[in-house]
């Protein structure tokens, strides 16, 4: 067995974290409250730096590199929130960062990686593995590869967000969170059981891609060819083997929502709460609408994880 990250990790990433993270507002929406007759706390990590969560596990996970790891710098294969985060992270602790990303990779991602100065190294990915190409630098220009989900210090730091939550709030009967490969959910279950031991803690994935409510409900990691959904954070095609035993033991159930269901959820936030939030961070919220009448009452938090998103694309979505 792995040694599995604990809350006592989450509060050390905490401490690594503070200064260089956004302490990110929890916001309420009276309309929501009242659709729900229930209190409803969003987490606002579309505020985070970089516009997502993901920069809490990096900049935890960096700022443990050795000096001789420092020097080398570190490698991510990304095409998303984890290469602007690993960039961002290596620039404030100045080391040098390379990011494996597929050629096909949206135009602004590039840009916004090579912005934060990431070297990016493209690949085929009809044809190439990132993976191994990914590893193949590591061993060549020895640098360190850091995992977007499977990595003890990513699921400790990315748990910081829940902490933040609960320390504001205090414990809440109910908490909704999107899973991908399991890092912000592993790490939130932690936060949750040291400091809201009660609540009801669920994942949410899109529809398309239920890999992990399979693999919660069977007891296995299933795996599944990447699913076809506008939730592009959540394109993963397996939990990790540190994140499944996390998952499976803290948490109470994985749910999943449709994309209709998330566009819908964009489409609130954007008019009602005045905040952009990217698909994959309307998982949490769109699973919670579906259940309302079973919160009647509660006290309920819901993680929003991110807002990059291409305006273009946004219009279009919502329009
Ligand atoms: C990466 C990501 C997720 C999924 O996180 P995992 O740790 O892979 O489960 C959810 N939302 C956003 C915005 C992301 O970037």
């Amino acid at each position: 067995m792995n040694m599995l990250p604990t809350y006592d990790d989450v509060v050390d990433a905490a401490g690594r974290i503070a200064g260089a993270a956004n302490f990110t507002p929890v916001l309420t929406s009276r309309t929501v409250n009242e659709e729900f007759g229930a209190q409803v706390y969003f987490k606002c990590e579309n505020m985070q730096r970089m516009g997502a969560f993901k920069f809490r596990g990096a900049y935890n996970a960096l700022s443990r590199f050795s000096p001789e790891q420092r020097r080398a710098g570190v490698v991510a294969f990304s095409s998303g929130n984890h290469a602007q985060a690993v960039a961002l992270s290596a620039r404030l602790l100045g080391m040098p960062a390379t990011i494996v990303m597929p050629q096909d990779a949206p135009a602004a991602k590039v840009a916004a990686t090579q912005g934060y100065g990431g070297k990016v190294i493209f690949y085929d990915r009809y044809t190439e593995d990132r993976e191994q190409i990914g590893r193949e630098l590591a061993e060549k220009h020895g640098l360190t590869l850091v995992p977007p989900y499977d990595h003890a210090d990513v699921i400790a730091g990315q748990g910081t967000a829940a902490k933040e939550l609960f320390e504001e709030t205090g414990p809440l009967d109910a908490f909704f969170v999107c899973l991908g490969g399991g890092g912000l959910l592993s790490g939130s279950a932690l936060a949750t059981r040291a400091l809201a031991p009660n609540c009801d803690l669920y994942g949410v994935e899109p529809e398309a891609g239920n890999d992990g409510q399979q693999s919660f409900r069977s007891g296995a990691i299933v795996h599944i060819d990447t699913p076809k959904t506008i939730a592009d954070g959540a394109q993963t095609q397996h939990l990790g083997k540190l994140t499944f035993p996390i998952i499976q033991r803290d948490v109470d159930d994985i749910l999943t929502v449709s994309d209709d269901e998330l566009v819908q959820c964009m489409r609130f936030f954007a008019e009602r709460m005045k905040i952009v939030v990217e698909p994959t961070g309307c998982l949490g919220f769109a699973a919670a609408r579906k259940m309302k009448e079973s919160l009647r009452g509660k006290r309920v938090g819901i993680l929003v994880s991110g807002g990059n998103i291409d305006l273009a694309r946004f219009a279009g979505l919502i329009a």
